[in-house]
This record gives C-alpha cells, structure tokens and sequence, in this order.
C-alpha cells in the first residue's frame, strides 16, 4: 500500500514512473541533483557525492550497502526512494557470445540492449526510445511506433544491469573491463531524445560515475541534422551517420527522413562536426541492401558525396527481419563496392553481423512481438509508415 504519510519527494525524484508501492526512481539524477536532494532532506551537500558513487560506480542496490552514510538517513531514503533498474523480461544468448537483454521499464513499457563481446573490447548497444518515430525502410524497429521516449534513468539502467549480469561493479579502473564501449545504435532516434540522452552520458563520462570516455561512446542518428552540431558541441562523443546512399533519390526512398534533411545539408552539418578530425573520424554506416544501393555507381557517387568530410565507412551486411522486402547484396558485390571506396583512400571495413540467430543485429530491434505471417507483417509495416509519415508531415 502507498504510505500517504511520506513527504512530497516527488520533484526531487528522477523522471519516471514510481514502483508499485509508490516509491520514487532515483537513478537518472546527476550530482548536483542528488546534492539538492540531500540538502532538503536535511544533509550537507557531500552526501550527493557519495550518493552519486554509491550508485553509479560501486553499483550498489540497496542504501543498506552505503555504509559512509548514518543509518538514519539510509533509512529515510529507502522510504521513499528506489535503486531499481529495470527488469530483464527475457535474455538470450547468440551462438557468436552476443547477449540480447529485453528491459521491461516500471510502466511494462520494453526495449533491446545487446552486450558484443570481442577479443578486445566489449561494446553495448542501447536504446534510447521505446519504438521510432522514423521509418526507413530496412529496419525493423521503423515498423514500430514510438510509444515513448527513455528516461535518462533508463538509458542508464541498461548499462547497469549488463554491469550486474557480468558482475562488474565497482566499476574497474584498470583494463580488466567488460563493457568498454557504448554505442547508441538500439531502438530509436538519440537526437530525438536529446535531453535525456545527454543527461545519460554525462553520469556515464563521469569520473566517479559509470566512468565511460567520451571517446568510447558512439551516438549513431538517421541525419537529424539541426541537433547534430549540439551533440558535437554539448557531449563531444564519437558520431556514426546512418547514411546508406549516396544520392538524395536513393535515400529519400530508403530513409525518408532525407526529404526532410537532404544529404547535402547532412554532409555540411558532418564537416563542421565539432572536434572531427582525421583522429576523430565520423562514422557512415552504410547497409548494403540487393540491387538498391549497392551498384558500383552508387559507390562512386558516395565517393564524391563525403569528400570533405573526416570519415570512415562502415558496410553492413543487410540484417533480414520478418516481413523485410529487402535482401543482403551478395558477397562479391559488397565486395567490389568495398573496393571503389578502398581506391579512393576511404577506411571501410565490412562488418561481420554478430547476434543474428537471436535478431540482436543492427536494425532486427523490435519489441513488440505478434505471431504474423511474413506477408502480414509486411502489411502492417506499410501501415505503420504510412501513419508515421502522415504524422511527422
Ligand atoms: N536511429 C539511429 C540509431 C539506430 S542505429 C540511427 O538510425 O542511426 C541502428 C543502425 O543499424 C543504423 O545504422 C541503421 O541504419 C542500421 N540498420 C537498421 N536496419 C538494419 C538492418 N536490417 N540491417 C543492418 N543494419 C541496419
Ligand atoms: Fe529509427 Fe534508426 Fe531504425 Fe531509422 S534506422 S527506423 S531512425 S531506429
């Protein structure tokens, strides 16, 4: 039962839902914010800091692990607020070591993160919306409407239950790391949730936080380009473009949201990328679809399209998904695509699709799962982008 006697915390919780017995999320908020919350609950401000470290770098669960802080206050907190992450409705595990995590969010709401294990590295991918209000074509979270926007606590919470599956807390300071790397590249738009992303990052590039670097975090955007330089100049995190054609008619069919930014206001908000450099390069993914954007043409024209831009490539072998009308190039055309790009002096590795057989793969995220035929699906799908072009206009 809700305890009606508990103070007003509300304002000074996270955003996001409260738990069933009405107490308040705490992850999601910042120093400063757990330093306002101390202060009016009549501690010094330092107890933010702790605070802070409690949750983000030790990755504690319960206030009764904070044992710098008096019982007393512990206890006050654990009255009215909560540690929670949010619950693993479903995990699975690719036969290549790739995990895929469905979170179910306190209001039932879901989203994907995958956990890619490499020999050097581990990099997390995670969502940021729960569905996309974009559609491009080749990918199966576009045949999903937005239901909602993530909370930074959730952006989060992804990162921090991978870091208690894999038994990672406190956070290592030293190269024995797990999850190395982030990538915004799961379910939805970032900069369409630009707020709360920025917020996520911030306590994850902290120091005494989730203490990510910049550097190891990658944003990945379909081209909306008016928040492109604010990523730049706001997070300074390493950019991927999800571009996918080299002219604005192949584009605009595959993604419309080109009719929108169209590629030539896309390359200009690349080039003036803040801090890209020939060391900090832009990624392009680029996912090679059978006899749409795959011809030794289309390489040519991406050649010239980039041209004053600090990037790098990234070919990805198109991922099918249930009721998809598109099929991968095979491989001797990504490769003569490959080597149009390579003579002129372009960086693009194919990549090896990782997780396929649990659809973890780039573009396979979609969480709400109805029993259809492929020919239903497809359908669906067409009505689903229909309404979401409608209503983006
Ligand atoms: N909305 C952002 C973040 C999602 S990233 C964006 O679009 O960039 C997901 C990446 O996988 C994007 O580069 C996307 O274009 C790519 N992708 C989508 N569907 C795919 C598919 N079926 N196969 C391979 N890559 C796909
Ligand atoms: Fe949305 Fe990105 Fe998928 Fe496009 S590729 S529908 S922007 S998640």
């Amino acid at each position: 039962m809700p305890d009606t006697n508990r103070p007003d915390l509300t304002s000074l919780a996270a955003d996001g839902p409260a738990a069933a017995d009405g107490r308040l999320p705490l992850i999601g908020l910042d120093k400063a914010e757990l330093a306002a919350l101390a202060v009016d609950m009549g501690e010094k401000p330092f107890r933010g800091t702790q605070l802070f470290q409690w949750i983000y770098s030790r990755g504690a669960r319960s206030f009764d692990d904070m044992t710098d802080i008096s019982k007393a206050f512990r206890t006050r907190l654990a009255d009215t607020f909560t540690l929670d992450r949010p619950v693993i409705a479903q995990e699975q595990l690719s036969e290549d070591g790739t995990r895929k995590w469905l979170h179910a969010f306190t209001d039932g709401q879901k989203a994907e993160a995958v956990l890619i294990p490499e020999d050097d590295r581990g990099t997390l991918c995670i969502s940021s919306q729960v569905g996309c209000t974009l559609t491009c074509r080749f990918c199966h979270t576009g045949t999903q409407r937005l239901v909602r926007n993530l909370t930074p606590g959730e952006i989060i919470g992804q990162i921090m239950v991978a870091r208690d599956a894999l038994d990672e807390w406190p956070t290592p300071k030293d190269d024995s790391r797990r999850i190395t790397n982030i990538v915004l590249m799961g379910m939805g738009e970032p900069l369409y949730n630009f707020d709360a992303v920025k917020k996520a990052m911030q306590i994850v590039m902290a120091g005494d936080g989730i203490s990510i670097s910049r550097h190891r975090i990658t944003l990945s955007t379909s081209g909306v380009v008016p928040e492109i330089a604010r990523c730049g100049d706001e997070l300074r995190v390493n950019l991927a473009i999800s571009l996918h054609a080299g002219t604005d008619e192949v584009r605009s069919q595959i993604m419309p949201i080109n009719k929108k930014y169209p590629l030539k206001d896309l390359m200009e908000a690349c080039a003036t990328y803040p801090g890209a450099s020939n060391a900090r390069r832009i990624t392009f993914e680029y996912v090679m679809l059978k006899d749409i954007n795959d011809s030794e043409a289309d390489a040519r024209a991406l050649v010239d399209l980039v041209k004053d831009v600090h990037c790098k490539f990234n070919l990805i072998p198109f991922n099918p998904w249930p009721g998809t009308p598109y099929e991968c190039s095979d491989k001797k055309t990504i490769e003569r695509f490959q080597s149009v790009l390579t003579d002129a002096g372009l960086t693009c590795p194919i990549r090896t699709p990782r997780g396929r057989d649990i659809l973890a793969a780039c573009g396979q995220l979609k969480t709400d799962s109805e029993k259809l035929s492929a020919k239903e699906r497809r359908a669906q799908a067409e009505e689903v982008w229909a309404e979401k072009e409608a209503e983006l206009g």
